[in-house]
């Protein structure tokens, strides 16, 4: 099995994530977090939020609805080219993004450039394609009581019909965007300030692949940091500084792993003068894990024109007035946790034994439990009472302990080390003498004794 395939199987045999209605055979495209994953999660998004908003005085939050007013992608130009290149096989009628099945081709590619290329069909291994469409990515849904015949009815009806769609955000930044101004006529920041958004987003991708790195349906976490155009140049080496710094040392992805790719100009979107795309060793490759794009004023542009609203800040100290550019530091929360599956997930000799163990080294930040806390054996009331009071303390102390007392001590600690957690907590016969406890290591397995008030 592949270093991805083993990662896939713990994540499910362990709780992290499991595939979407599984129950039904799955959902492509779609993962759901199991016990494990969802504190994991929850983990990194709060350190996220932490780093990024509540330990600055230049970020502030904002929550915006998934839903929002079918204007704002139209202003985005989502409706017009969030879409990827789809090309159809006319033997299989496979469907493909032309751009993933080909080597070095762009999103932008043509019909006559990709069958010049005698691609072969994955599935069927023909070269009889189809032409290359647009195909876009956003999902659609109709607001309020529409009716299915509303569609076929009169033409009222049909405008009706036509004027209630809607679409799942595709991306979390024009929720930021649209609550510029809201922020800017209560808070009046100081400039430069950033506004920071997580939450859900919707991508209707071709052919979703690779585990959690590209599915339908993600979590993201962007920060929109509006600045004076004049300094665009250092802010944006500041974030990326920033960025590095909270991937290397706040979450412990290796710098090995990381690869700051500048990203050519006719690659670029078209009003980015500098996007950088952080790349990440994955196990299978090497895949976009974030990018920091400086948009210019494009988003707050295209909203005054769209609105009729202007989106100018006036500078506290010298009166002058403009509108804001802006940097923007996006990262998919699905994305970094596989960056953070794939550099914990070691498979080890166990020293002095003919075996391996698989062990998550996750830093204890993101790890789900701190400590698993278990007597030595179940049936010995004695240890049984004293490993709760051990428990409790813990508990009471660092709120995510968990307790063990299934199977044999080796068992547990095979368990907790697939796990993640860093310390195992073990109450023995001793422990009853001298009040110590066995304190065993994830990362060297080293057992040192320890009076519980000592953790
Ligand atoms: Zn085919």
């Amino acid at each position: 099995m592949s270093k991805m395939d083993n990662i896939v199987s713990l994540c499910k045999r362990r709780g992290f994530i499991f595939p979407g209605s599984d129950v039904y055979g799955g959902f492509a495209g779609t993962w759901d977090f199991g016990p494990l994953g969802v504190m994991l999660k929850k983990n990194l998004t709060d350190l996220w939020w932490n780093f990024w908003v509540e330990k600055r005085d230049d970020m502030f939050g904002v929550d915006a609805a998934i839903l929002m007013n079918p204007r704002t992608w139209v202003a985005s130009g989502h409706t017009a080219t969030f879409a990827d290149p789809l090309v159809e096989c006319k033997a299989c009628h496979g469907r493909f993004r032309a751009d993933k099945i080909a080597d070095g081709i762009s999103e932008s590619v043509t019909t006559e450039e990709f069958k010049a290329l005698n691609v072969k069909c994955p599935t069927c291994g023909k070269t009889d394609w189809g032409p290359i469409r647009k195909f876009n990515m956003m999902f659609e849904t109709h607001v309020g009581a529409v009716l299915p015949e509303d569609a076929n009815g009169t033409k009222e009806e049909q405008e009706l019909s036509k004027r209630s769609v809607a679409y799942l955000r595709p991306e979390t930044a024009q929720g930021i965007f649209t609550n510029y101004k809201n922020v800017v006529d209560t808070l009046y920041p100081d400039l430069p300030f950033g506004l920071a958004q997580q939450g859900k987003a919707f991508r209707n991708e071709i052919s979703p692949r690779d585990f959690i790195l590209r599915d339908r349906e993600c979590s993201q976490m962007e920060i929109e940091y509006f600045i004076n155009p004049k300094d665009w140049e250092s802010e944006f080496e500041k974030l990326l500084k920033e960025t590095h710094y909270f991937l290397e040392e706040k979450i412990g992805l290796n710098a090995s792993d990381l690869e700051d790719l500048e990203v050519a100009p006719a690659d670029r979107a078209h009003y980015s003068k500098r996007t950088i795309d952080v790349m990440f060793n994955y196990p299978n490759g090497e895949e976009e894990l974030m990018g920091i794009a400086y948009r210019t004023d494009f988003d707050l542009k295209n909203i005054e024109r769209e609105s009729g609203k202007s989106m100018e800040y006036r500078d506290k100290v010298t009166n002058e007035s403009f509108v804001p550019h802006v940097i923007e530091p996006s990262i998919g929360v699905e994305r970094l946790i596989l960056a953070i599956l794939s550099t914990a997930y070691v498979e080890e000799p166990v020293e002095g034994k003919d075996e391996t163990r698989t062990v998550l080294k996750l830093p204890e930040s993101l790890a789900p439990y701190k400590f698993c806390v278990s007597p030595l054996l179940k049936n010995k009331p004695e240890l049984v009472e004293k490993a709760r009071e051990v428990y409790d303390l813990l508990k009471e102390k660092y709120t995510f302990v968990t307790w063990d007392d299934s199977g044999n001590i080796g068992k547990r600690y095979r368990k907790q080390d697939e796990i993640g957690t860093p310390k195992c907590v073990v109450v023995d016969f001793d422990s009853l003498e001298d009040g110590t406890v066995t304190v065993r290591d994830r990362d060297t397995t080293a057992q040192i004794r320890l009076k519980p008030e000592e953790l």
